[in-house]
């Protein structure tokens, strides 16, 4: 079956999906976007999803191009089009596009609007999570706005690019005070060893993630202590467990720091446990 992809109003096959040479995403990195995962052909923490995007679009003054409704039945339409099961889909905005000029366009060019969805195998991904994966650390080096999910993420392929030479799977960005604000792509997690689980707190410094708030939801129910607050290296590597979370990740146990291994070195129970209950929240949302 071929691949269909949503540009603007229209869904086409994947080789002739285009957008213009002068979009501003292109140009400018003037665009937002969203991940959400997919399981049984639905996604997962829709509402959080729209909101963030809804909230990106106000942050950077670009005019929504349709409703969040419609936006979420284009998403629909993508998955169910491309008959993803458990996946991913990504939805993109952009500005519009115009002659390359600094200034923001007239509010009346319509915005580009990019949807496509791609499948996985949910048990490479539990392959994974039973091994656990590594972190290498690396100096924050992205603008103080981290909090709207742009496509601006030459920082973050640089980090990622970076871990994967030292096999590494995820970068753990550090900021001027030794912090640790985030993962390249995903939230960070560590267990202390009384067992209260520490993430930072949201802030411009770190991107609000949809599946950082639902675990937190998890953790309540659980009633599981937590603390959102910063935590530096040194607190990470003395640390019971560490984990990632991300909407194509869900909950990933981490089990080295810059080679130096946490807690016993594997995927910790808490860890496991927490992801879990993560997968059953996903299959139940998206049931
Ligand atoms: N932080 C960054 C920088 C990200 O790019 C992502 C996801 O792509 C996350 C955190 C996790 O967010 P979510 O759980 O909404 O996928």
């Amino acid at each position: 079956m071929s691949r269909i992809v949503y540009v603007n109003g229209r869904y086409v096959p994947y080789a002739k999906a285009a957008v213009h040479v002068e979009d501003r995403g292109f140009q400018f990195a003037d665009a937002v976007y969203e991940v959400c995962q997919v399981r049984n052909g639905h996604l997962v923490d829709e509402a959080r999803h729209m909101a963030r995007l809804a909230r990106s679009l106000s942050e950077l003054k670009i005019p929504a191009p349709m409703s969040a409704g419609a936006l979420a039945h284009v998403m629909r339409e993508t998955i169910r089009r491309n008959r993803v099961n458990d996946g991913v889909v990504y939805l993109q905005v952009t500005r519009g596009e115009g002659p390359r000029e600094f200034v923001f366009p007239s509010q009346d060019v319509p915005r580009t609007v990019v949807c496509i969805a791609r499948a996985f195998a949910p048990d490479l991904q539990d392959a994974t999570a039973a091994d656990g994966i590594a972190v290498k650390t690396l100096p924050d080096i992205r603008w103080r706005r981290a909090d709207i999910k742009t496509v601006m993420l030459l920082p973050a392929c640089l980090a990622k690019e970076a871990a994967r030479g030292d096999g590494a799977r995820e970068a753990w960005l550090v900021d001027d005070k030794g912090f640790v604000t985030e993962g390249a792509s995903s939230n960070a997690w560590i267990v202390s060893r009384e067992g209260t689980v520490i993430t930072r707190q949201i802030a411009p410094a770190i991107l609000a993630g949809v599946t950082r708030a639902t675990l937190i939801d998890l953790l309540r129910e659980e009633k599981v202590a937590y603390e959102e607050r910063a935590f530096r290296i040194s607190e990470a590597l003395e640390a019971r467990e560490a984990f990632i979370t991300s909407a194509t990740n869900t909950v990933m146990p981490v089990v080295s720091i810059d080679g130096r291994p946490i807690g016993e070195g594997r995927p910790g129970p808490l860890t496991l446990r927490l992801r879990s209950k993560f997968d059953q929240f996903a299959v139940i949302s998206g049931a």
